[in-house]
């Protein structure tokens, strides 16, 4: 998988095994664009392996910061 680009949007996931923020493809979305994910996604969290189906709406554009792509907010950890 290709790098990450600092500031560049991407589109995300929450691991439902560690909550940490990872992409569901590896291309950047470009600035303002509309994404449409018609279909559930079966992924595979390249922090923990944790494999689960994530549906269209649990996948969100996050900006990629120093910080990372962040965490599911309220998370415990
Ligand atoms: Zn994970």
């Amino acid at each position: 998988m290709k790098a990450k680009e600092l500031g560049k949007s991407y589109l995300v996931v929450f691991c439902k095994g560690c909550q940490a923020g990872f992409r569901v493809q590896e291309a950047p979305v470009p600035d303002g664009a509309k994404v449409q994910i018609a279909q559930p996604q079966t992924l595979k969290c390249p922090r923990c392996a944790h494999r689960a189906e994530y549906q269209p709406k649990e996948i969100r554009i996050a900006k990629f910061q120093k910080e990372g792509l962040g965490k599911r907010r309220g998370a415990a950890s």
